[in-house]
């Protein structure tokens, strides 16, 4: 069975997916060819990681390929950085175009001689209204627009005037060229469009070459036509072009004919996933930067320690449809902890630490005892954390007036020391405000690996680490950006940030193995959550980002979900 046809049995049955499969089986597609459009205007976004799982999983599934194309026809707001950025995160995400990299640009004199042709046939002319009179000259939804005065100009005329605006004898607004289609259609996209405008500014990959740019819609279908591409998929908001981009190909000498098929942007609790958005809150220091953890941008999920693979089985579970919806950001953070717990090494980490004396304990003494690397992979092994007199517990993990349910340390209580011993608390020691600010206990030598060889039992298990041997670092604990589940999208959307998205904890204490994680490397700390290495750190100073924590909000959502049906 090729890979294709291996494709059309098991692959995923999104509507997308259904047309591409009978389109190979009928013939009307022999090789499958979509894209990756990006607008090089900003980083990436888990959004655009849908877009991409679909794009390139399609090429890929159907034995096809899929080209990255940057869509660069506004020289205004592009940069370099972004476009090595995007590339860097395609990669990153799993993905590979091959040789099929692709800019817009490197069709604008196609695009410029396509436009000639249209100028020719009677479907382009050059207007010379400004873009105040285009705009009230449009109509509106229940009324159709008016025609310009220019729009009657001899093919001539208008091909002198739109080579003159090459040539950069005119200034940004002074004319521009639009498409000669009609002023009284239903659809506001076919009311003559301007798609070459003036505007010397400087190219990224073009430099000064060009004083005109096509616009995105005259510039997107083309391209994927010069590109062969055979399904352009793309998001709803572009259903309404599609009539456009079907006139532009019905009356233009392309090689092919792109057929699109429009998806449902992601849009996620708790998040923005506007580029323009994203961009107000990094230029204004909402956050630190494009990588910050708490972006959604693909930048920011890498460094707070997401794996690729996560993002790629959320694109999984969220699907295609033609629907628009909005998907908890708790499923995909169940994607990274389902990932995390059969791949992370388990590690302890106290992270806000309360020094405990274990007086019956030798002085000077160390012990190394084995600890389980992952219970969920027996190949990860074991490794050696070091024992000694005093150690760290977590400051949550003691009480001094418990309430009924708390099973962690107490006076007079007995825990276990996980890979440790059983120790049992004799004294409190509080400075003079009151804080408790060190233990005082007891071990058991019996029970040494964690069990009791007479049977009795312990209700809770405590991580900690070993005062002499401990790495100090840094943790950074995150929160949604934005407190609501639905933030509001307008110009006040800055309100719904989040105060408490960030809680950054120092004086951190880590097991000596702590010490050589890599950046980008995940690890468990036991008990709090999965943990990526950000590249703050510095040697012997690790510097930790929270993925996520232990706790499943994702099952319970799913869980409620099924008790209210
Ligand atoms: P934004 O609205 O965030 O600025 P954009 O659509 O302008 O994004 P582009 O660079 O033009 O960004 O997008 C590249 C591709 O990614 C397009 O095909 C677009 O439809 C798709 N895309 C962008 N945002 C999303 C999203 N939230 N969900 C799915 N696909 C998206
Ligand atoms: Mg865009």
């Amino acid at each position: 069975m090729s890979e294709a046809e291996h494709a059309a049995e098991e692959g995923a049955k999104d509507f997308i997916r259904e047309v591409v499969r009978e389109d190979l089986a009928s013939g009307e597609t022999s090789t499958v060819v979509t894209r990756f459009p990006p607008e090089p205007n900003g980083y990436l976004h888990i959004g655009h990681a849908k877009s991409m799982c679909l794009n390139f999983g399609v090429g890929e599934e159907f034995g096809g390929r899929c080209h990255l194309r940057f869509d660069d026809t506004n020289p205004a707001k592009e940069e370099h950085e972004y476009i090595e950025a995007i590339q860097r995160d395609v990669r990153w995400l799993g993905f590979d175009w091959g040789e099929h990299l692709y800019f817009a640009s490197d069709h604008f004199e196609t695009l410029f001689a396509w436009a000639e042709h249209l100028i020719e046939n009677g479907h382009a002319f050059v207007d010379d209204q400004t873009a105040e009179e285009i705009r009230n000259t449009r109509g509106t939804l229940t009324e159709p627009g008016q025609n310009s005065p220019y729009r009657d100009r001899s093919v001539e005329e208008n091909l002198d005037l739109f080579r003159r605006m090459r040539a950069g004898e005119f200034s940004e607004g002074d004319r521009v060229l639009r498409a000669r289609v009609d002023m009284s259609s239903g659809n506001i996209n076919m009311r003559d469009p301007v798609i070459y405008r003036i505007l010397h500014a400087e190219h990224p990959r073009t430099g000064n070459t060009w004083c005109i740019y096509p616009t995105y819609d005259f510039a997107h279908g083309q391209s994927d036509a010069i590109e062969g591409v055979t399904h352009s998929l793309c998001t709803l908001e572009f259903a309404d072009h599609r009539p456009l981009y079907d006139w532009l190909i019905a009356n233009l000498p392309t090689p092919m004919v792109p057929r699109q098929f429009e998806f449902s942007r992601l849009n996620l609790t708790h998040t923005v996933l506007s580029k323009r958005r994203l961009i107000q809150l990094v230029e204004e220091g909402h956050v630190k930067g494009w990588d910050d953890p708490r972006m959604p941008t693909i930048g920011g999920l890498r460094r707070r320690g997401f794996p690729p693979e996560a993002l790629r089985d959320f694109a999984k579970r969220v699907g295609i449809t033609k629907s628009d919806n909005v998907i908890e950001v708790a499923l995909l953070e169940h994607c990274a902890r389902e990932l995390l717990n059969k791949r992370a090494l388990r590690r302890m980490a106290v992270l806000k630490p309360l020094k405990v004396v274990i007086e019956n304990y030798p002085e000077g003494e160390v012990e190394y005892l084995d600890a389980v690397n992952n219970p969920e992979d027996e190949g990860a092994g074991k490794r050696q954390v070091p024992f000694s007199r005093e150690i760290y517990l977590e400051q949550g993990d003691f009480m001094e007036d418990p309430p009924r349910k708390f099973f962690r340390l107490a006076p007079g209580r007995e825990v276990r020391l996980r890979y440790a011993y059983f120790i049992t608390c004799t004294d409190v020691i509080k400075d003079d405000a009151g804080n408790v600010v060190e233990l005082r206990c007891t071990y058991d030598p019996a029970t040494r690996g964690g069990d009791a060889p007479d049977g009795r039992k312990v209700k809770g298990t405590l991580h900690w680490v070993s005062t002499e041997h401990a790495v100090d670092g840094e943790v950074r604990l995150y929160n949604h950006l934005f407190t609501e589940p639905e933030p509001t999208m307008g110009d006040e959307f800055l309100a719904g940030l989040n105060p408490e998205s960030l809680e950054v904890l120092n004086g951190c204490k880590f097991e000596p193995a702590l010490a050589e994680v890599n950046e980008g490397d995940a690890v468990q700390f036991e008990r709090q959550g999965y943990f990526g290495c950000d590249p703050d750190s510095g040697s012997g100073h690790p510097v930790f980002n929270r993925v996520v924590g232990l706790r499943d909000s994702w099952a319970k959502i799913q869980a409620k979900g099924q008790a209210n049906k």
